[in-house]
């Protein structure tokens, strides 16, 4: 699993591994506490974070928003735990 964050310095989103308790961020250099980080998103696979990571910030840039809110955070998870299924229905995992 993969968790979707963001820099509390920069606010660039990020992903780690579930494992992983610090993260360097690329793009300000700030090394921060996973756990302390806002966390949006839990997905299988890194490809899939990378994408998602795009998207929410497509998203932000057309929207002119700065952040999420809680519903659409909550829409996000929603979205993402449908796709998801669906897939897994489409292609079932023995
Ligand atoms: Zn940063």
């Amino acid at each position: 699993m993969y968790l979707i964050i963001r820099c509390p310095q920069c606010v660039t989103f990020t992903y780690v591994d579930n494992f992983q308790r610090w993260k360097l961020c690329p793009t300000c250099g700030h090394a921060y506490e996973v756990s302390k980080a806002p966390m949006y998103l839990e997905v299988q696979d890194h490809h899939e974070a990378e994408h998602i990571v795009r998207q929410m910030e497509k998203h932000l840039h057309a929207n002119k928003k700065k952040d999420f809110s809680a519903e659409e955070k909550e829409e996000l998870r929603h979205h993402y735990t449908t796709a998801l299924k669906q897939r897994q229905q489409q292609h079932p995992v023995h």
